[in-house]
């Protein structure tokens, strides 16, 4: 390599806003929480699933288009105390707390709330892409409550120098073992009486699960030499810096499963709260549905946010 164009990029995540789960676990999250579904969703689902796959990504794409997206995706739990005092609803949080706080801490556990509402809607009226829109992004949002840095204020290790272990421990660890090690097949799809409960009992895992995310990954890095912790990839000119394979395998060993666990339930409950929407519309026939075209306002809207996410530059440096 010619030493003028080497372009070291750090991690990925060192210099980009966080991404959930990354382009590839948010994709197989929705993917596979279409197999959860019974026959009478499945029939629509399925012929839609590179859709609901490909779309599993717009919240984060939507990130760098505009600034109230950014809140949606995760919640500072260590910023929200007692937990067994933060309200249910969104309309009671802003009374508590102010929007001002709730913006600044994120508000991921009332947000789906709001967009399960809006899909519960979208099946009363039979309205085909928005079903396939509000699922996707649901899908997106769910699988970011699962993750237990987006409970912690200390998201990237920030706060303990440990920088990158956000993108480490939801994407590195999915891209290398997921296909290859992870069962994700996980029942079928729940009846969720009562979604507000249930999304705060999520989130409040998630925050504890934190803790033992960055400890973890501290005493690796203490135990560890040094000079084998990154591994650096040529990837078209750019020379890509990331966590070695060895480092990668003796985490994702110490975390024993807990990156698979998360992304498993992230899998169920989003087939759950898809299937709670369908019931609490009635039940409407999806087989008639499923010959229709997905409008042409959909896709223009659809190519509109690429296009924009595009033009943000973050495209071409996104670690997916
Ligand atoms: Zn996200």
């Amino acid at each position: 390599m010619k030493r003028g164009v080497l372009v070291l990029v750090g991690l990925g995540l060192f210099v980009q806003p966080l991404l959930g789960w990354g382009f590839y676990g948010h994709k197989l999250i929705n993917r596979q929480a279409v197999f959860l579904l019974p026959p009478e969703m499945m029939i629509f689902y399925k012929p839609v699933i590179d859709i609901i796959t490909e779309h599993a990504v717009d919240p984060d794409k939507r990130r760098y288009i505009m600034k109230e997206e950014g809140p949606r995706h995760y919640m500072d739990m260590d910023h929200y105390h007692p937990w067994d005092s933060i309200p249910l609803s969104y309309a009671a949080a802003v009374k508590k707390y102010g929007e001002d706080t709730l913006l600044q801490h994120g508000i991921v556990v009332w947000w789906i709330q709001i967009m399960t509402s809006r899909l519960t809607k979208a099946f009363e009226k039979r309205d085909k892409a928005q079903i396939i829109k509000l699922s996707a992004d649901l899908g997106h949002y769910i699988g970011d409550l699962h993750v237990p840095l987006h409970a912690s204020s200390n998201h990237n290790g920030q706060l303990t120098n440990q920088q990158g272990i956000h993108g480490f421990w939801e994407s590195r660890i999915p891209e290398l073992f997921a296909s290859s090690s992870f069962d994700l097949i996980n029942g079928k799809a729940n009846y969720i009486k009562n979604l507000p409960v249930e999304l705060l009992t999520i989130i409040k895992q998630s925050a504890i699960a934190s803790d033992s995310v960055l400890l973890l990954e501290r005493t690796l890095n203490d135990q560890f030499r040094a000079d084998i912790k990154y591994s650096y990839e040529n990837r078209n000119g750019l020379v890509l810096k990331q966590y070695s394979t060895a480092y990668s395998t003796s985490y994702h060993n110490m975390l024993n499963g807990m990156v698979e666990r998360r992304m498993r339930e992230s899998i169920k409950f989003t087939a759950s709260v898809w299937y709670s929407a369908w019931i609490n519309a009635g039940m409407p026939d999806l087989k008639a549905l499923s010959d229709k075209d997905i409008s042409t306002e959909m896709i223009e809207e659809w190519k509109e946010m690429n296009r924009s996410w595009s033009l943000s530059g973050s495209s071409t440096n996104c670690h997916n």
